[in-house]
């Protein structure tokens, strides 16, 4: 889709792009090839995409794939994406907050997901990643726009800043890559900043994860000044408090002042994995 036609539709449907919803519609056809082609999709694999907008990326991917699952929140833009994808018959266009939707609900329509595919709304990033990390853990491939001072969030290493639950999630999905940048003159509205293509290739370790890791993350950096046994005493994880934590980090050799940004990936499946022992 190039500008004009995503003008056009958002004329003819009388759309006003909503800031507060990531509303930023790709126009730039070749980067748009550029992000589908990079997720490697082939003619058996179901893709869910999140926040269709307009259709910029799923009319293409249409082409490629067995079945899309188009979600899109916002149903003012329904109409304009009907007519991009008129004549599609392999995609199913679902018209709800992604955060809210159940993983079943998209099986029932095409079966196991194998590609997902978001021009994400920068808004909801965090929530959206890490529910595909929770839920979606045996998608093959996974390839996402994001707003490039967000990609820290992702690619830090610990003792950083901005590691967290999204370094540690990501890390144990698989590999991850930065593959090239997309300047704003290739979304209408621009945004106000630049965005970066980055693509996760599953490598099946979250997978087999306990999900015990979730909540163990969530709640070593609810408190990232306090030390990994102080947050963890009082996260409600561990019935026996303090005790409790302190014996399972000796036994796991890690030191009793490690702060959250501190352990890698690893060391929290190790936690996770004596957690639901005990
Ligand atoms: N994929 C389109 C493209 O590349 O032009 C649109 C991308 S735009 C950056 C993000 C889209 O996500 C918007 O259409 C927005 O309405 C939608 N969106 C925002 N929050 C959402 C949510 N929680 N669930 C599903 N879609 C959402």
């Amino acid at each position: 889709m190039d500008k004009k036609r995503c003008i056009e539709l958002i004329k003819k449907h009388i759309i006003l792009p909503t800031h507060s919803l990531g509303q930023n519609f790709l126009v730039d056809e070749e980067a748009a090839r550029d992000i589908v082609q990079a997720a490697g999709i082939t003619s058996n694999d179901a893709v869910l995409e999140i926040g269709s907008g307009l259709g910029a990326l799923t009319e293409i991917m249409a082409e490629q794939a067995r079945f899309v699952n188009a979600v899109e929140i916002d149903n003012h833009l329904l109409d304009a994406l009907r007519e991009t994808l008129l004549d599609r018959q392999n995609v199913k266009i679902i018209c709800q907050d992604f955060l809210k939707l159940s993983k079943k609900s998209i099986f029932d329509a095409s079966g196991k997901t194998d590609i997902v595919v978001s021009n994400l709304p920068y808004y909801v990033m965090t929530p959206i990643m890490m529910k595909l990390f929770r839920e979606w853990d045996d998608v093959r491939t996974m390839v996402f726009t994001v707003e490039a001072a967000a990609c820290d969030r992702v690619f830090s290493n610990p003792g950083s800043k901005h590691y967290g639950p999204l370094s540690i999630m990501s890390s144990l999905f698989g590999t991850k890559e930065i593959l090239f940048e997309l300047d704003s003159k290739s979304f209408h509205p621009a945004p106000h900043t630049q965005s970066v293509v980055i693509r996760f290739t599953n490598s099946c370790v979250l997978q087999s994860a306990p999900s015990a890791l979730f909540p163990l993350v969530n709640a070593a950096f609810s408190q990232r000044r306090k030390t990994l046994l102080n947050s963890l005493s009082t996260s409600g994880l561990f019935p026996d408090g303090k005790k409790q934590v302190e014996e399972l980090l000796e036994q796991l050799q890690i030191d009793r002042n490690t702060r959250a940004e501190q352990l890698i990936p690893d060391e929290y499946v190790r936690i996770a994995r004596e957690l639901i022992q005990k």
